[in-house]
């Protein structure tokens, strides 16, 4: 059986919308190498209120944590509000996938989850396009 994936809640959305970039180098391909690992049929994912798979090597993953802690709480908050998921669950990655197009994307809530994001207009760009 395959190990689950540790995930915040709000990664699915930058997972969505990642095309290559990032906060450095590496941290971009150890996200290209989580992603393949998501997309592999039947893949399950942990969500997470703390750091993830995709954190560990972000530069802003602090000893403390996340140095974007206050925003980041708020975008995993807003994700199990509109998904009705819960931290501790363990989902799918296909089936979180689609939950988030269901109850985000399709109901026009993505710009109220992460408008303020530093990455939001590649994200909300496409979104548009
Ligand atoms: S900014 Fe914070 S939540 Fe986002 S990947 Fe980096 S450590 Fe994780």
């Amino acid at each position: 059986m395959m190990d689950e994936i540790l995930l915040r809640p709000h990664h699915a959305l930058c997972i969505r919308f990642f095309e290559g970039k990032g906060y450095s180098s590496e941290f971009t391909k150890h996200m290209a190498g989580v992603i393949e690992k998501l997309h592999k049929p039947g893949q399950c994912v942990a969500l997470v209120d703390k750091e993830d798979e995709i954190c560990k090597k972000c530069p802003n993953h602090l000893e403390d944590g996340c140095s974007q802690k206050r925003k980041v709480q708020r975008y995993d908050g807003n994700v199990i509000d509109m998904t009705g998921l819960s931290y501790g669950e363990r989902i799918d990655f296909g089936k979180l996938q689609d939950l988030m197009e269901s109850r985000i994307m399709a109901v026009g809530r993505f710009r109220d989850l992460c408008g303020d994001c530093g990455w939001a207009s590649i994200c909300h760009k496409k979104q548009e396009e």
